[in-house]
C-alpha cells in the first residue's frame, strides 16, 4: 500500500526522493522517511510520523547531501504509525536499509529465529525482519548485497516490492518485487524507482515495470540488470514508453486533486470514449471483446470481481450487460470471492476491475479464476499495472492518473466502459437491437457535455452542503440502476467527510433503516425519469411523513418529487442505463464539499490509502 522511491544519478537524490514521495503519498501517508548516502559512504535515515511535510520538516538543518537514496511514504500494516515504525528499516549494525510495500506472512517465525542468533528489534514492523535477514545471511554466507537480498527473499512469504542500499556502496540499490509494484525509470545517466511511474515521469519517460519474482540490481556504471529470484539467471530487460505527463499530475489551480478530477470528468470521459463509438453510434468497437468474439458468443456466465468504488460500478456493469447481452452476471466482492469457494468454468468470463490495476484482492481473485479456466478480462486505468498484465484481455478506462483518494473520474470511466462493452458485447451477440445501439451509444457520446452541464449545479451544491454539515448520519437511496449510485454517493460521503452514511435500494429501506428516520437525518434520493420512477416517489413519500429531510436528485419535469423534496438538484435526462455517470456527479460534489466544511483533507482522508495492495 505504502510508496517507494529509489534515486541514483547525479542530482541531489533528497530532492528527487522527496519530489517522489509527495507524487505518492496517495498509496500511504501515515508515515514516512529517508535513507542517503553520500560520497562519504555513511548512512544517513531520517524519518517522521505523518506526512511527507512532517519529514522535511524533521530533516531541516540536517546533512541532505549524496546521489543515491530511498524513500517511503508508509500506510502502516504491522505496528502503529510512529518514528521508530516508519521506513527506512534499518538492520541491526545500521549497515542496511530498506524500504517496502507489503506484508511479509512468515515474519513471526523468522524473527524467532534470529532473536536466537542475537538480534534485537527495534520496531513492531515485519520490514524489519527482512532487513535484518539480509544482515545475518549477508555475515553468515559472506556475500554482496545482492545475494544476501536474494537468499532471503527466498525465505519470505508474502508480498513485497522493497529497495535496499548499504553503507560503504554507494554505486548499488537493490530492488525486486513480489505481488506489490514497481518501476525503474531509465534516464541519462540516473535511474529512479518508484511503486509507479508518477515520480519517474519529470526526469525520464523510459521505464522497466519489474514483474513478480524479478530482483534488479541499480549500478551507477552498468546499465539495469534485472534476474529472476527463482534461477539467478537474467530476465529480459523490456523498456516501455510511458504516455503521461507532469502537467496531468499538477492540480491544475484547483484546491484539491479531488475537485480537480471531478471538473476533468467532461475531458475523461471523452478520452474513455475515443474511437470506441463509430458509425454516428452505429456501431461500438472494443478490441478486448471484438478480439475475443467466440469467447463472448459461448460464454455461460459472466462474474465481475472489484473491490470498493469498483465494486459499485460492478454492480451497474451487471445491470447493463444483463439488458443488452441476456448473458447472467454474479457481482463479488474480489476479497471475498476467493474465500466462498467459487464455482468457475471455461464458460465463464470473469472481469476485474481496479483502477490501480494492482489491487491485491483483485488480483489474487482473477489468479484463482484463471487457474480454474476462465477467461479473464480486466478493465483498469493504470497502463501496464499488474492486472492488464495477468488478463487475457481488457479496456483501459484512459482517465488519466487519479491522485485523490476518493475515486471520481475513474468511477464514471468504469461505468462507461462497462456501458460499452455491455453494448459492443451485445452486438456481437445479437441480442441489443440497433436502435438501443444508437440511443445508448449516441447519448454516450455526448456524455462529456451532458457533465459539463451537470458540473454547473457547483455554486448550488456548494450552498446546499453547508446545511448539512453538521448531520451525523446520512442515507442515500436509489432503485435500479441507480441502487449502486447511491451505495457509491454514500462511500464517498463517508471516505471524505468521516460521516456516517448508508446506501439503500429505496425500496427496501422499509424493511429496516426507515426506522432511523428522523429530521436529523437526510435523505439523499436519486430519482432521474426512469422506469422506477413512480416507485421512487412512494418511497420518498414514506420517508417525508416521518419528518425526514430529502434532497432530490430529479430531472426537469419531475415534479412530484420537486413538490415532495425539501431540495432539488436537477440533471439532464439521458437513457436510463446512463443516469448513473450523470447522478453521481452531484453527489461527488455534495460530498467534497461537506468534507471540505468540516475542514477535511480530502485528498489523503485518514486511515484510507489509494490502491490496496495488500490483503
Ligand atoms: N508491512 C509494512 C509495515 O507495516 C509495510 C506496509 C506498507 O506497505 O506500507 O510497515
Amino acid at each position: 500500500m505504502c510508496g517507494i522511491v529509489g534515486y541514483m544519478g547525479k542530482r541531489n537524490a533528497y530532492d528527487v526522493l522527496i519530489q517522489g514521495l509527495k507524487r505518492l503519498e496517495y498509496r500511504g501517508y501515515d508515515s514516512a522517511g529517508i535513507a542517503l548516502e553520500g560520497s562519504d559512504g555513511r548512512l544517513r535515515v531520517y524519518k517522521a510520523k505523518g506526512k511527507v511535510a512532517d519529514l522535511e520538516r524533521a530533516v531541516e538543518g540536517q546533512d541532505i547531501s549524496g546521489t543515491m537514496g530511498i524513500a517511503h511514504t508508509r500506510w502502516a500494516t504491522h505496528g502503529v504509525p510512529n518514528n521508530v515504525n516508519a521506513h527506512p528499516q534499518c538492520s541491526q549494525s545500521g549497515s542496511i536499509a530498506l524500504v517496502h510495500n507489503g506484508t511479509i506472512e512468515n515474519y513471526g517465525l523468522l524473527k524467532t529465529a534470529l532473536m536466537q542468533q542475537g538480534y534485537t528489534f527495534k520496531s513492531e514492523t515485519d520490514t524489519e525482519v527482512l532487513v535484518q535477514l539480509i544482515e545475518y545471511v549477508k555475515e553468515t554466507n559472506h556475500c554482496n548485497l545482492f545475494n544476501a537480498v536474494r537468499e532471503s527473499l527466498r525465505q519470505i512469504e508474502g508480498a513485497y516490492a522493497i529497495a535496499v542500499m548499504e553503507k560503504d556502496n554507494p554505486d548499488t540499490i537493490v530492488a525486486a518485487r513480489k505481488s506489490s509494484p514497481l518501476v525503474v525509470g531509465i534516464g541519462e545517466d540516473e535511474t529512479i524507482l518508484a511503486s509507479d511511474a508518477t515520480p519517474i515521469v519529470a526526469f525520464t519517460n523510459k521505464v522497466v515495470y519489474l514483474q513478480d519474482n524479478e530482483i534488479a540490481v541499480i549500478h551507477r556504471d552498468r546499465p539495469l540488470q534485472v534476474l529472476s529470484l527463482e534461477t539467478n539467471h537474467p530476465a529480459p530487460v523490456d523498456i516501455k514508453t510511458l504516455q503521461m505527463s507532469v502537467a496531468q499530475l499538477e492540480k491544475g489551480g484547483y484546491d484539491t486533486f479531488m475537485l480537480k478530477e471531478i471538473f476533468e470528468q467532461p475531458e475523461t470521459l471523452r478520452d474513455c470514449i475515443r474511437g470506441r463509438i463509430v458509425d454516428d453510434g452505429a456501431r461500438v468497437v472494443l478490441s478486448g471483446v471484438l478480439q475475443n468474439k467466440q469467447k463472448f458468443l459461448d460464454v455461460n456466465r459472466i462474474v465481475i470481481v472489484a473491490c470498493g468504488t469498483s465494486w459499485h460500478a460492478a454492480l451497474i456493469g451487471k445491470h447493463i450487460i444483463q439488458d443488452m447481452c441476456k448473458i447472467p452476471v454474479e457481482v463479488e466482492y474480489a476479497s471475498e470471492f476467493r474465500y466462498s469457494g467459487p464455482v468457475i468454468t471455461d464458460k465463464d468470463i470473469v472481469i476485474a476491475i481496479s483502477q490501480s490495476g494492482e489491487t491485491a484482492d483483485t488480483l489474487a481473485a482473477i489468479q484463482l479464476a484463471k487457474n480454474k479456466g476462465a477467461f479473464v478480462y480486466g478493465i483498469c486505468n493504470v497502463v501496464g499495472a499488474s492486472i492488464p498484465r495477468n488478463t487475457d484481455s481488457g479496456t483501459y478506462i484512459h482517465v488519466g492518473p487519479e491522485i485523490g483518494v476518493a475515486s471520481t473520474k475513474a468511477f464514471t470511466g468504469q461505468v462507461t466502459v462497462l456501458t460499452l462493452l455491455a453494448l459492443c458485447a451485445g452486438q456481437v451477440r445479437g441480442t441489443v437491437d440497433a436502435g438501443t445501439v444508437r440511443t445508448v451509444a449516441q447519448a454516450l457520446a455526448r456524455i462529456p457535455d451532458t457533465v459539463r452541464d451537470v458540473l454547473k449545479l457547483d455554486e448550488e451544491i456548494q450552498k446546499l452542503s453547508r446545511t448539512f454539515t453538521y448531520a451525523h448520519n446520512f442515507l442515500y437511496l436509489g432503485r435500479g440502476y441507480n441502487y449502486p449510485t447511491a451505495l457509491e454517493g454514500a462511500l464517498k460521503l463517508k471516505e471524505i467527510s468521516y460521516i456516517h452514511a448508508e446506501g439503500y435500494p429505496a425500496a427496501e429501506m422499509k424493511h429496516g433503516p426507515i426506522a432511523l428516520i428522523d429530521s436529523e437525518m437526510p435523505t439523499i434520493i436519486i430519482a432521474p425519469t426512469d422506469s422506477l420512477y413512480d416507485k421512487v416517489v412512494n418511497n420518498v413519500q414514506q420517508v417525508k411523513s416521518r419528518g425526514g429531510v430529502v434532497v432530490a436528485i430529479v430531472n426537469p419535469g419531475n415534479t412530484a418529487m420537486q413538490e415532495m423534496a425539501d431540495y432539488c438538484l436537477e440533471i439532464p435526462e439521458v437513457p436510463e442505463c446512463l443516469t448513473p455517470i450523470v447522478a453521481s456527479v452531484p453527489l461527488q460534489l455534495l460530498a467534497y464539499y461537506i468534507a471540505k466544511n468540516k475542514r477535511r483533507n480530502v485528498d489523503q482522508p485518514r486511515n484510507l490509502a489509494k490502491s490496496v495492495t495488500v490483503e
